[in-house]
């Protein structure tokens, strides 16, 4: 008898990956497609044969980071491979690292795939049943983020992604939901809709139709919703501007289809302001179309981000956002200063403010919207709310309400649930609030616990 062949040994890719959620996205794509071929990931740098390095090229501080971690990569593992946003200033790496093996840019799967298979070449055996249906994903099972379209038709003067990423093109609706369908057998319970603007989603492809379950869809952000909507499992939008349409959507958060939460990157209040970062919907009135929102729906959380000295803003602009910040009691926010980007238009605006008058403004803004915060938190007290479990301890379990994506908002507490487990949906009646967090306990023994199929 003869013995059978050893089997081959898997070569082995480090992955790092830095960067926005749109980027993690990039690297489960790349991800997915190198475990298909039948390469293993590898946990640390000494037993990779090489080793991805994703950047993100956003602000300065994200390409000094980048080039860190680039650095780090060859001293540790000496056999790397950039992509990612940084990747369109190659020059700019490879002066800094001329031994990097190869240098892609974003959203080049197929390059960067390319460029592995030249370094480490590909595993040959048809034995193995490499990956998923739905794939590699970087999060935990029981969420995870849809990327609905690449690229951006703004010019917004402070950002260079349309630059490094190009206009927008979205993906058909029916491409979409046969992933989240995917996802969903998987058992994620959680689908956060992420591009860089979702509004704008079917624009560039005349919002043509899409067959999904046997009809035609309309490959438009209404349309998108009303699906995600239909697959039973939380559904959380981002990046979203507040045009006209958005309002449609609003009813289907009211009749709870999808979670009444909304990201809006608003950026700024100061109509001078907004028109000097040139963003898109500047010109609407905001807060009465908050006001509206929350008419249909008014358990609508809002989360957004703002710039604080943009070149040109003055006290008076600044103060202009504090009030709007009070009128709009926004559930979440969070604060950038404002830095200049090579090859960003906004650098070259007249008015650029000292750091120290930044990290004043930054400090401002983070104190009185902690106040809004926890005001808004308090009225939770005493509500009942279906949370979403994320991780359990010795202490209890650590979950999210409908209000709080994960990652960047806050967290429901229940103390002692420790027969919990991540994913798991309960219902709770919230006992206390701080700043940022809730404290609640469970209030039915029942737990909506998904048994993922495949
Ligand atoms: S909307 Fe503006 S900030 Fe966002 S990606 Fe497009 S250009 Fe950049």
């Amino acid at each position: 008898m003869t013995a059978a062949p050893p089997k081959p040994v898997a070569p082995k890719i480090g992955f790092v990956s830095l960067g926005c959620p749109k980027a993690l996205v990039d690297s489960e794509r790349i991800i997915t497609r190198l475990r298909a071929e039948g390469y293993e990931l590898s946990a640390s740098y000494e037993g990779a044969d090489a080793v991805v390095v994703n950047t993100c090229g956003f602000l300065n501080s994200a390409k000094e980071e980048s080039l860190a971690a680039i650095g780090e990569a060859l001293a540790e593992n000496g056999r790397v491979i950039v992509t990612g946003c940084l990747g369109v200033e190659a020059d700019r790496i490879r002066a800094a690292y001329p031994d990097v093996l190869a240098i892609t840019g974003p959203h080049q799967y197929e390059a960067v795939v390319a460029e592995v298979h030249k370094a480490v070449p590909r595993p040959h055996d048809p034995f193995l049943d490499l990956v998923p249906p739905q794939g590699v994903r970087l999060t935990p099972r029981h969420y995870a983020y849809v990327k609905i379209s690449e690229g951006c038709n703004n010019m917004c003067s402070f950002c260079i992604i349309p630059a490094l990423r190009g206009r927008l093109v979205s993906r058909p609706l029916g491409e979409v939901m046969r992933e989240a369908e995917r996802l969903v057998a998987a058992g994620v319970q959680e689908l956060l809709v992420i591009s860089q603007d979702t509004s704008a989603y079917g624009l560039d492809l005349g919002y043509a139709k899409s067959a999904w379950r046997g009809q035609d869809h309309e490959t438009r952000f209404l349309s998108l919703a009303e699906a995600l909507g239909s697959l039973g499992v939380w559904v959380r939008l981002h990046y979203v501007y507040p045009y006209p349409h958005v309002d449609q959507v609003l009813k289907l958060m009211a009749e709870g289809r999808v979670l009444p939460y909304l990201d809006i990157p608003f950026q700024h209040a100061s109509p001078k302001v907004l028109k000097a970062m040139r963003r898109p919907a500047h010109q609407e009135k905001t807060l009465e179309r908050i006001g509206r929102w929350r008419e249909t729906c008014p358990d609508l959380a809002l989360r957004s981000t703002f710039i604080v000295g943009f070149p040109g803003e003055t006290e008076e602009d600044f103060e202009l956002l504090l009030d709007w910040l009070s009128e709009a009691r926004l559930s979440r926010v969070g604060c950038f200063k404002y830095e200049n980007v090579d090859g960003a238009r906004a650098n070259a605006l007249p008015g650029h403010v000292p750091e120290e008058v930044k990290e004043e403004r930054y400090d401002r803004l983070m104190r009185h919207q902690q106040a809004i915060s926890a005001e808004l938190l308090g009225t939770r007290v005493g509500k009942t709310v279906e949370v979403m479990v994320d991780e359990v301890d010795e202490g209890g379990a650590v979950a999210r309400s409908h209000w709080d994506a994960p990652e960047i908002d806050g967290n429901v507490y229940l103390r002692g649930e420790t027969g919990l487990k991540p994913g798991d949906r309960v219902s709770v009646m919230v006992e206390a609030a701080d700043d940022y967090d809730l404290f609640a306990r469970r209030i039915d023994a029942e737990v909506f616990r998904p048994v993922p199929v495949g």
